[in-house]
């Protein structure tokens, strides 16, 4: 099935300058802002610039340069939230829901960074 991306999606709007965001970080290829609803004492989002659905349409389609930008900008803001257990922090927690089962409610790909606190574990 192919992917069919609605660009009135609340994603598209803050890119557009439509809607404004907490911003935090912007690179050619993403931007990262705070989530209006945090589910953790440090929840952030990051967001590729372009109209991808989910994490398989932007595997599947985005250039690599898009690829790499957008996995080192989570990286780079895991830094700048200082949540790296390489630089002997705590940790994060990355999570990028898709689709109904994955109870995904924006249909523009994010990865969730959530970080603070201890998450709990993985249940279904
Ligand atoms: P999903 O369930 O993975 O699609 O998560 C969507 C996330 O977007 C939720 O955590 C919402 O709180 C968040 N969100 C929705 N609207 C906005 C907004 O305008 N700014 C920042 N975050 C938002």
């Amino acid at each position: 099935m192919p992917y069919t991306y609605d660009d009135q999606n609340i994603f598209a709007k803050i890119l557009r300058g439509e809607i404004p965001c907490n911003k935090l970080a912007e690179t050619e290829h993403c931007l990262a802002f705070h989530d209006i609803a945090p589910q953790a004492p440090q929840h952030v989002l990051v967001i590729p610039k372009g109209a991808y659905v989910n994490y398989d349409h932007f595997a599947s389609t985005a250039s690599d340069a898009e690829i790499v930008d957008f996995t080192r900008a989570v990286a780079s803001v895991c830094a700048q939230l200082g949540v790296c257990p390489s630089e002997g922090a705590a940790g994060y927690r990355l999570i990028s829901n898709a689709g109904p089962d994955g109870m995904q409610e924006v249909p523009h790909l994010h990865v969730h960074i959530l970080a603070g606190t201890r998450i709990g574990p993985l249940t279904v």
